[in-house]
């Protein structure tokens, strides 16, 4: 029997290589320094029964390795509503129906004060353009700026400030739109091909998952590594644990701790999740995520979790998630005044009484810059994985954990 493979944080590229090893019938050590596995997809469920995830964040059903190894049925999937509604500068709401999903919309979203029909029409050829491409083509096309691509692409500077700014600002944590066009092309077809879902218990279904089929006793939590070899790591307690390979999924901040022959990230996306309880929807259950195309905002998204999905709150009670993104030099006090400030003149003075639960501020959460070190081999024995390998998104997390596992599996 060869020693385990050592498999460094339990995020979802952790979880997808250590399934992949497991199912190959392979055994692993997983070591994973945080009490609970998950990574950055982690639900807290406060006691009045409130789920908040760790930062507002959604799976893409159309993601590929959703498909290859997530059970979508289990997860109990609840989809937002295919669209957005949009914040206009003068604050009026207007209603972004998907025109493929609801060919009725098609006229309204013509008429949608966010850009001009030639704008529009640009959008549907663009749109039905991606539909046939391959995933992993887009993604590595076109290296410059998104925002560049679509000032290239001719698109007019209110349907980018009003349509893509918001929606993939959101997406992106960045409403400069600076990150490469390849992966907004990716990102656009997955938003197109399939749907926006939480899971019905909260997003920590979703390593939760990966995780139940695994031997309890190979997978150690609150195990921090502090050094790592050829040969196998060594713990915070001092134990030198042997494997046949380490793998490294831990986040790129760390990977380069650890071994500095990683590069660091360029920098950190951030953003800070607030979570309210409201007595009624504001929404009115209409399921659609909002997004702000004000000047300057100080929210960019709301949504209203429990109106997507029910067990996001206890019954009679309403979740509203409102997302602040980038950095801020404010405390907690005074980011929630602005944050209610801005709620109430978008949703009405009754936003002044929901109830604050709780903020997560989230100063890492997308790693930023040219991934130059694709999922692989680093050294001799040491592999490599997460989405700061490839691009910052739960596909990419999924799909190089299983990528390092069948490169490990190779080689036995
Ligand atoms: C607020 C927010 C919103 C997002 N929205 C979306 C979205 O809508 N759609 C989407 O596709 N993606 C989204 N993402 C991105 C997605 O969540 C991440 O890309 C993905 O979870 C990264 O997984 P990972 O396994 O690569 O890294 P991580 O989840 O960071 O996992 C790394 C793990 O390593 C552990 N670790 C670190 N150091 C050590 C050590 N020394 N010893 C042991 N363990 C260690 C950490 O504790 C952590 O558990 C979002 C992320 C955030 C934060």
């Amino acid at each position: 029997m060869s020693a385990p493979v050592i498999i460094v944080g339990a995020g979802m590229a952790g979880l997808a290589c250590a399934r992949s090893l497991h199912r190959a019938g392979r055994s692993f050590q997983l070591f994973e320094a945080a009490s609970a596995l998950g990574g950055r997809v982690r639900t807290d469920i406060t006691e009045e029964g409130f789920r908040l995830d760790r930062g507002f964040q959604v799976l893409l059903t159309a993601y590929p390795e959703v498909h290859r190894q997530i059970n979508r049925g289990r997860l109990q999937p609840r989809a937002f509503r295919s669209g957005a509604i949009i914040r206009l500068p003068d604050g009026q709401e207007t209603i972004l129906r998907d025109p493929l999903r609801d060919p009725r919309a098609a006229v309204a979203a013509l008429r949608a004060p966010i850009g001009s029909l030639t704008d529009k029409m640009r959008l549907g050829v663009f749109v039905a353009g991606l539909l046939g491409r391959d995933a992993n083509a887009l993604l590595s096309e076109s290296s410059i700026s998104t925002l560049d691509f679509l000032r290239r692409q001719g698109w007019s500077e209110e349907i980018i400030a009003r349509f893509f700014v918001p929606f993939f600002g959101g997406v992106f944590l960045d409403r400069s739109l600076s990150g490469p066009a390849g992966f907004f092309k990716f990102v656009f077809q997955q938003f197109v091909l399939g749907r926006a879902v939480l899971p019905a218990l909260g997003m920590q279904r979703l390593p939760e998952q990966l995780a139940e089929a695994l031997p309890k006793q190979s997978v150690h939590l609150g195990a921090r590594v502090e050094t790592v070899s050829s040969g196998g790591v060594r713990l915070s307690n001092g134990q030198f644990r042997e494997g046949s390979h380490v793998v490294l999924a831990v986040e790129g901040s760390s990977a380069h701790r650890l071994l500095p022959a990683i590069p660091a990230p360029e920098g950190w996306r951030k953003t800070t999740c607030l979570y309210f309880a409201a007595a009624h929807s504001p929404g009115k259950g209409d399921g659609y995520l909002r997004l702000n195309a004000t000047t300057d905002p100080v929210v960019h998204n709301v949504c209203f979790p429990s109106d997507i999905a029910p067990e996001y709150a206890p019954r009679g009670s309403t979740l509203v998630s409102a997302s602040v993104h980038g950095g801020h030099a404010l405390d907690e006090a005074t980011l929630l005044a602005k944050v209610r400030l801005d709620l109430a003149a978008w949703f009405g003075e009754a936003a002044m009484k929901w109830r604050h639960l709780r903020s997560y501020e989230l100063p890492f959460a997308l790693p930023t810059g040219p991934q130059a070190l694709p999922a692989a081999r680093l050294t001799e024995g040491v592999y490599v994985c997460g989405d700061h390998t490839a691009y910052p998104s739960l596909n990419a997390a999924l799909a190089t954990g299983r990528l390092t596992a069948e490169a490990i599996l190779l080689q036995n």
